[in-house]
């Protein structure tokens, strides 16, 4: 049995350069791994049959959950049809923007190689991953790096200083990150690149080469944070109970609704956390690692 921890993301940055004839938009981003993880336990399992488990009932077990998928793409490459059973030990927020699914898809992977003898380089995996999630490719390589094209196209950048990252999710109610581009697009009729937003990308990856958190927070952005905050009344309820307590700044990850926030001093963050699960979200003390 080869068992895995399957990391989040949060976005330091995330605009969209434009929307495509394919229905998909362009997105720029930074993200960055946190150590809040669930875990994967993958074995090998009766012929042909791909068996999900989980502990977390909201997640589907079916052939719609990220990891049956992963696990298909991987067999039909190998050209074999193996069974497994997979279960997933699940602590990310579900449907967050925190990239729970895509998390799993790429752990998922990365265990079905190792089970395998190493068939696939990591690009290999990355492929193979990219058709079931476009975070996939991401979440195996981790760590804080620039993010361009679907999602698929990943370039190193300077890493995120050292800080403490409270992230935070209230209620059940998720979002779609499908139905959350969907909203943006009524929203902006066009999306003009993002030229609005890219002297703060470039002040981002500045601050973090000079290692200088309070430079990093004053540009972070999100271009969906305003959209999802309307009808997501916990997302400025968390924000503000963040920016009260003392973090350098909060903002929404990704389409919502988890929110983060980062503080440079221990204490502050475990106290606001505290705060932030008795006013009952689901929330972390994290750090930002280098997968
Ligand atoms: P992203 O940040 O990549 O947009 P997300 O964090 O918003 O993703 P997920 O938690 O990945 O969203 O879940 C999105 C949807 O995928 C949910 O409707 C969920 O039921 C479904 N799903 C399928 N497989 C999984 C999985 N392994 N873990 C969580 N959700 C899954």
């Amino acid at each position: 049995m080869i068992e895995k921890k399957a990391y989040a993301k949060i976005n330091l940055f995330l605009d969209i350069e434009n929307l495509r004839n394919d229905g998909y938009h362009n997105i720029k981003s930074i993200m960055q791994t946190v150590d809040w993880f669930d875990i994967i336990k993958v074995e090998k399992g009766s012929h042909g049959i791909i068996k999900i488990t989980s502990d977390d009932k909201t997640i589907p077990t079916d052939s719609s959950n990220i990891v049956y998928r992963v696990a298909k793409s991987f067999f039909n490459e190998l050209g074999i049809s193996d069974g497994v059973s997979i279960h997933i030990e699940k602590n990310i927020p579900v449907s967050a923007g925190m990239a729970g699914g895509s998390a799993d898809g790429a752990a998922t992977l990365e265990a079905l190689n190792e089970l395998y003898g190493t068939p696939f380089y990591t690009e290999e995996l990355m492929e193979i991953g990219k058709k079931s999630g476009a975070d996939i490719p991401f979440c195996i390589v981790g760590g804080t790096k620039l993010i361009s094209g679907i999602g698929d196209i990943i370039e190193d950048c300077p890493q995120m200083p050292d800080c403490y990252i409270v992230c935070a999710k209230k209620s059940h109610i998720g979002v779609s990150t499908p139905q959350a581009y969907k909203e943006l697009d009524n929203i902006y009729c066009d999306f003009v690149g993002y030229k609005y937003s890219k002297e703060k990308l470039e002040n981002i990856l500045a601050s973090m080469e000079n290692k200088d958190i309070g430079g990093l927070s004053a540009s972070m952005f999100n271009i969906f944070e305003e959209a999802i905050a309307v009808e997501h009344a916990s997302v400025k309820e968390i924000k503000s109970i963040m920016n009260k307590s003392g973090a350098c700044k909060s903002m929404m990850s990704g389409s919502g609704p988890s929110v983060f926030g980062l503080f440079t001093d221990e204490e502050t963050a475990h106290f606001v956390c505290n705060k932030l699960i008795k006013y009952g979200a689901q929330a972390k003390v994290c750090k930002p690692i280098s997968k």
